[in-house]
């Protein structure tokens, strides 16, 4: 099954403590692309300025993607100026120039209007609604992210968009920060009561959990020595999420476990280098050998039912 994605394609200068990368390739419909396009076919809908690299079209476009959806318009494609500190957990953002996105309305071509699998990368809330009317069959899976931006600059939108969306995949600031309530579970029964069947919770070094009204799924995150540029991790983990479930089609609680796992695999390579550096240049190899990593980090013999020793003094 194939994705639709709509979402920023950027141009990031990031800082970390160590280093720092101007103008790299980013976006959340940029990382969300690559790591799908590693298992489903994925088109996208954005818009670039005139001063979208050539080269990063043609990447994009080595990787499978459908770039049919993405329009090049007068002016200077989106920038997003951020910063970590040594919590590399938490982005500070320090400039976000909209640009081209300002005034940007997604039109869906024909052949676009019904897709089997939907993502709403954090984008405008009102780009994402519109997206959502122009559908003239619902997806067999609608997940959407977004971020403080928004969930600050129109709650009213987001709101409207969170009723409509299966899934939403937010990371833990957010989701306190759009729930008012600093316990993870109670704010997911929260967002579980307002529209979403399901909310996977992104943790960056923490890794990610998944809530439903039945189960609840926890990932830990690859563990790393170094962590060059989380940027986009949560984007990539969605790519890598979104694309198994796409691919193998299949939304049971156990396949949706193994997505997350994959989720996990793609955003820990991401935040092995600046932008998508490490993204665009994995092999099938890689992922399956990362993808058995997280099998034995996680494995937990069938043991669970059986009684713990008991002290005997
Ligand atoms: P992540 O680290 O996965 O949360 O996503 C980082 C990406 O989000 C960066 O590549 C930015 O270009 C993009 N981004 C930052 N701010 C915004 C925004 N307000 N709207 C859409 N995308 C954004």
């Amino acid at each position: 099954m194939s994705i639709l994605v709509v979402g920023s394609i950027a141009y990031d200068s990031v800082s970390t403590p160590n280093r720092m990368a101007q103008e790299s390739l980013g976006g959340s419909a940029t990382f969300f692309s690559l790591a799908a396009s590693y298992f489903a076919p994925v088109s996208v809908v954005g818009v670039v300025g005139e001063d979208f690299r050539k080269e990063d079209l043609r990447m994009l476009q080595e990787h499978g993607i459908d770039t049919g959806g993405l329009i090049r318009r007068p002016g200077r494609t989106f920038r997003w100026v951020g910063e970590y500190g040594h919590d590399m957990n938490e982005a500070h953002t320090l400039d976000t120039q909209l640009n081209v996105f300002a005034d940007f309305q997604p039109k869906l071509a024909a052949e676009a209007r019904q897709p089997a699998y939907l993502f709403l990368a954090n984008i405008d809330p009102d780009l994402q609604q519109a997206v959502i009317g122009q559908l003239q069959s619902w997806p067999r899976m609608v997940a959407g992210d977004t971020m403080n931006f928004w969930i600050q600059g129109k709650p009213d939108a987001l709101a409207k968009v969170i009723g409509e969306v299966g899934t939403l995949m937010i990371n833990e600031g957010e989701l306190r920060l759009l729930t008012r309530e600093t316990n993870m579970v109670k704010a997911a029964r929260l967002v579980l009561s307002q529209g979403p069947t399901m909310l996977v919770v992104k943790r960056g070094e923490y890794g990610a959990v998944c809530f439903t009204q039945d189960d609840v799924f926890a990932t830990p995150a690859y563990p790393l020595e170094t962590v060059v540029d989380p940027t986009g991790a949560g984007d990539t983990f969605a790519g890598g999420f979104m694309g198994y479930l796409a691919a193998t089609n299949d939304l049971s609680i156990g396949n949706v476990r193994r997505a997350m796992i994959v989720g996990s695999v793609m955003a820990s390579f991401n935040v092995e280098d600046f932008g998508p550096g490490r993204l665009q240049a994995l092999t099938t190899t890689a992922i399956q050998d990362r993808y058995r990593d997280f099998w034995r980090l996680t494995y937990f013999d069938g043991t669970g039912d059986r009684p713990l020793p008991r002290r005997k003094d």
